[in-house]
């Protein structure tokens, strides 16, 4: 099949929920890409802040085959190593006693409703179900998640939505107080919106969340899924603001490109779910769980961290030349570590495709940021080159 006919069989066979870019893939490596044709591209998307490490790195795929050749499958009815051992490591590195495996972020999301809502229906009884999260959030696309994400565009046509969620203007603390009320049990809440358009909330918005749920007896559940595994230069996000959640969510970067979700929390917490209350087939499975521990290895050293947060800070401070250069264009640049975005002034959409067309892979969310999230392995030369395409693509607008 040449591109042309594999666009076609796709658009035919394919449920169209997708608006894809006009692009064949065929093979990765590091932060570069290739097309059916040959032609290279530097990834600035790593597929959606999943491929942390580069695409298809030696050593993750020599875990893959070993394990492969060793054991794929069997149920969660039995004990399996490489599950216990990631397990060990997430506990080991978070605020967290146990783990929940599944296999995304809307899975790991849906367990940390379920066990928000068993948990509050053990501690208080019923009707005490409700969780407020924030509006412009994004924590899935299954029916409960759905609904706990802040996006009328999300809900549209999926009505009656699931039964509880309340949204609340994000990095507003005050508007979170005011829709508590005897009906609610949990704030689900992203310490940094990534869909939402980057958008970082102020350094005492977690604190004021913890205390806050602290004092009426409700769970923070912290998604995650996007900003942690070392995206901000910490393993997790919210380690910057130094404020434990009960409950995390994680799934995008853990397998880098392998599917796995996992749900933290508190050996407190945990105890609401008992043999039968939640499960998954491939939650956990052997050869997932072993790329995953390499990857979490991996990430985990300080000195990768560090170099994280280096990068992102120059990266941050190259847009910030560029934004000064063509501020007609640019109305701001935020970031941390190596999830940076630079809201236009203008739809974003040309400025995809014409560094696309200049090799280069950039993402725009909510219309007019361009969200960078890069695999965390990128180098300042590679940042550069990234930059003079922009620099050509605002020039020629
Ligand atoms: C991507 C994302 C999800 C959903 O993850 P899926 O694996 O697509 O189900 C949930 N929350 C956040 C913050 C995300 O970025």
């Amino acid at each position: 099949m040449d591109g042309t006919q594999l666009k076609q069989a796709a658009q035919m066979n394919i449920c169209q929920t997708y608006a894809r870019h006009d692009l064949v893939l065929v093979r990765g490596s590091g932060c570069r890409l290739w097309d059916a044709d040959g032609r290279e591209y530097l990834d600035f998307v790593g597929g959606i802040a999943v491929c942390n490490l580069g695409h298809c790195p030696d050593d993750l795929a020599e875990v893959l085959y070993r394990q492969a050749r060793h054991l794929v499958h069997v149920s969660n009815l039995y004990y399996t190593e490489p599950q216990v051992r990631l397990a060990e490591l997430l506990t080991g590195s978070s605020f967290a006693d146990k783990v929940f495996f599944c296999n995304s972020g809307a899975e790991a999301n849906e367990a940390a409703i379920k066990l928000a809502r068993k948990y509050s229906r053990e501690r208080h009884g019923a009707g005490r179900y409700g969780i407020i999260t924030m509006k412009a959030s994004f924590h899935g696309r299954t029916m409960a998640t759905l609904s706990a994400t802040g996006q009328e565009k999300v809900h549209h046509g999926f009505e009656p939505l699931v039964d509880g969620f309340h949204y609340v203007e994000f990095d507003n603390v005050d508007a979170v107080a005011a829709a508590v009320d005897g009906t609610i049990c949990a704030v689900l809440v992203e310490p940094i919106q990534g869909e939402g358009g980057v958008r970082i909330p102020g350094p005492d918005y977690l604190a004021r969340l913890r205390r806050l749920c602290s004092e009426r007896d409700l769970l923070l559940i912290y998604d995650e899924v996007q900003v942690g595994m070392g995206r901000t230069g910490a393993l997790f996000a919210h380690e910057h603001e130094g404020v434990g959640p009960d409950i995390m969510t994680l799934a995008k970067a853990l397998g880098n490109g392998l599917p796995i979700g996992a749900m933290l929390t508190t050996n407190h917490v945990a105890e609401a779910f008992t043999p039968g209350s939640h499960a998954s087939t491939f939650g956990g499975t052997p050869l997932v769980t072993a790329v995953a521990c390499e990857v979490l290895k991996r990430i985990s050293d300080p000195t990768f961290l560090e170099r994280v947060l280096t990068v992102g800070a120059y990266f941050k401070e190259r847009l910030q030349a560029l934004q000064a250069k063509h501020p007609r264009l640019v109305h701001e640049v935020r970031g941390r570590g190596l999830i940076v975005g630079m809201e236009l002034k203008v739809p974003g959409k040309d400025v995809v495709r014409r560094c696309q067309e200049l090799g280069f892979l950039i993402n725009c969310t909510v219309d007019t940021v361009l969200r960078f999230v890069p695999p965390l392995i990128v180098s300042e030369a590679e940042i550069d080159r990234l930059i003079r395409a922009l620099d050509t693509a605002f020039s020629e607008m």
